[in-house]
């Protein structure tokens, strides 16, 4: 029996940088919106091809003390190069860098999790303070 948890990476691996980086904008405090941007790739760049990409991203937050996180969002990369002419000839490449806001009274974790298609899952969470 396997589990998830033991394919989640989170160390980086060799010189790509697949870890999302997860940065929080400012001092959040109650009834304002918290901005939170995510990455992968900040300080190395990891390839974005056809044969090799960030398929997409997801988001959540986990309160302090409680047992379950909530998804704040989940975001998809669908252009890697890929056209009729074949692969890499579109010039069209989504970059996996986000940015949303959500509102929360209460401290917690904020996770992230990151795919590539040819190296899996990476993960990374960032402690978030609500004044
Ligand atoms: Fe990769």
């Amino acid at each position: 029996m396997a589990s998830i948890k033991d394919v989640l990476q989170g160390a980086d691996w060799k010189l790509e940088k697949h870890v999302p980086v997860i940065e929080i904008q400012g001092a959040p405090k109650k009834a304002e919106q918290v901005k939170v941007s995510v990455s992968v790739g900040k300080e190395i760049p990891h390839p974005n091809t056809t044969e090799h990409h960030i398929s997409w991203i997801e988001v959540y937050f986990l309160p302090k003390g409680e047992k379950f996180p909530y998804q704040l969002a989940r975001f998809e990369f669908g252009s890697h190069g890929a056209s009729t002419q074949g692969p890499n000839t579109s010039t069209v490449y989504t970059q996996p860098q986000v940015a949303l806001s959500f509102k929360t009274d209460k401290s917690g974790i904020i996770l992230a999790c990151s795919y590539c298609n040819i190296h899996g899952l990476w993960e990374n969470s960032r402690e978030l303070i609500v004044e």
